[in-house]
């Protein structure tokens, strides 16, 4: 008998090796289990261009509306995609329309596996890098300055007269940059952290550098400050802890501690610090992916792209040796927060023994080629890309019998 799953997920097909992947997954791990409605999407890049790219925006109100999503990776179209797949124009990223839309924010988590010590000896649980993804360096506008003059930062409020800021009085030429953020994304940042936090009970790290950056980052740690004083009781009975830190002895304590934490980092140092936290867990096969909104709807997915050399391999009828399962991960992320939502202990209970078969295999060696030379021991030979698949699902089908 299948277990019924109460409320529809929102189902976000993709592109190219990640596709082929996605459609093993659904047809040899979850449906066989599951009585699931699924409302299907497909952000593949063919039907991306044939809507002029509504297929995203729709998809995009289908996990605010559902409060779950799962989504496959896609291809984020430049010039060159624009010529091999023949399309009308380069739309924009999915994975922005999708941020833009929810007002979310990305949380990547690695996959823990006992066979993977990752580069760094405490680390025993994951460390999940919260990174805002508005503003700052991303929205910056930068000038190249010509020669001596004086540089100033000016404010025109709509309804008064400017306020003037002396930057600096330039002997020569140089360089000068505007960077800018608003209290509105900073707070939806601050909520997506604490929602997360609470949903994966982990204690929740912010850090930046307000010693020095006394009216910026200090904003930053002020919201912050105001969200976890907003939720103190929620925080003290689920036994979570908030802090602030330098970013500097965040970047010190991150290097001896044991892991289970989030944390949350200004769109910079996220984006630098979520690949050091990446290639120290081992490999982007094993990292995941959820993007919060503020008001709690999550969308999960792998962080990997779409493996575009493999599937070249795979169009010439070449063996494979995809890791599927930061993407097995994305479907079990969401079965399991949408039987949380729903009350259904069963979906939750599907989701962890779908987890347990696939790591149980990572553990014994039975592994994809990117994971050969990280596994200890190392095994001796690896699975395909369908072999693999079809082993988690006999082992799966095993463990719910
Ligand atoms: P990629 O898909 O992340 O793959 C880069 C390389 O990393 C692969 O060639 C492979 O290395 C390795 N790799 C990544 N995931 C793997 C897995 N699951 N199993 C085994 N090896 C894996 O990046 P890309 O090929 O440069 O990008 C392809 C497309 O993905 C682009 O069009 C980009 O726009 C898109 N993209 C989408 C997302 C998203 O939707 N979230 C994120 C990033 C990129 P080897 O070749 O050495 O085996
Ligand atoms: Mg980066």
């Amino acid at each position: 008998m299948k277990i019924q799953v109460k409320n529809p997920i929102a189902e976000l097909d993709g592109d190219e090796m990640t596709r082929v992947i996605w459609a093993l997954i659904k047809e040899k791990l979850v449906l066989p289990h599951l009585d699931m409605a699924l409302e299907y999407y497909d952000l593949g890049i063919m039907e991306r261009d044939r809507t002029d790219d509504a297929v995203t925006v729709e998809a995009a109100h289908a996990i605010a509306r559902l409060g779950v999503g799962v989504k496959c990776a896609t291809i984020t179209p430049d010039a060159e995609r624009v010529g091999e797949y023949g399309l009308k124009r380069a739309w924009p990223s999915p994975n922005g329309t999708l941020r833009g839309i929810l007002d979310g924010t990305v949380f990547r988590k690695p996959i823990m596996v006992k066979s993977i010590k990752p580069a760094v000896r405490s680390w025993e649980k994951p460390i999940v890098i919260g990174r805002h993804a508005y503003g700052d360096l991303y929205k910056a506008v930068d000038l190249a300055v010509p020669g001596a003059g004086l540089a100033e930062l000016v404010f025109t409020p709509d309804d008064g007269g400017p306020i003037r800021l002396a930057v600096h009085r330039f002997a020569g030429p140089g360089v000068l940059m505007g960077m800018h953020n608003t209290d509105a994304s900073i707070a939806s940042f601050s909520k997506a952290c604490f929602a997360y936090a609470l949903s994966e009970k982990m204690d929740l790290w912010f850090a930046a550098k307000d010693t020095i950056s006394k009216t910026y980052h200090a904003r930053f740690k002020d919201i912050f400050a105001a969200e976890a004083a907003l939720h103190a009781e929620v925080l003290r009975d689920a036994g979570i802890s908030y802090r602030y830190l330098l970013i500097d002895d965040a970047v010190a304590q991150v290097m001896k501690h044991p892991g289970g934490i989030l944390w949350a980092c200004t769109n910079y140092d996220g984006d630098v610090f979520s690949d050091m936290i990446a290639s120290g867990f081992g490999s982007l096969g094993m990292m995941t992916s959820v993007l919060v909104s503020p008001d709690g709807a999550f969308e999960y997915e792998a962080a990997h792209g779409t493996v575009r050399r493999h599937y070249y391999e795979h169009l010439k009828g070449n063996a494979t040796s995809t890791n599927s399962v930061a993407s097995i991960f994305a479907w079990s992320g969401a079965i399991r927060k949408r039987g949380e939502l729903d009350a259904t202990p069963a979906v939750v209970r599907f989701a962890d023994e779908l987890e347990r078969a696939v790591l149980g295999l990572v553990e014994e060696g039975v592994v994809t080629k990117d994971l050969v030379a990280l596994v200890e021991p190392r095994p001796a030979g690896y699975e395909s890309t369908e072999s693999f698949i079809d082993k988690a699902a006999l082992r799966l089908a095993a463990a719910l019998a």
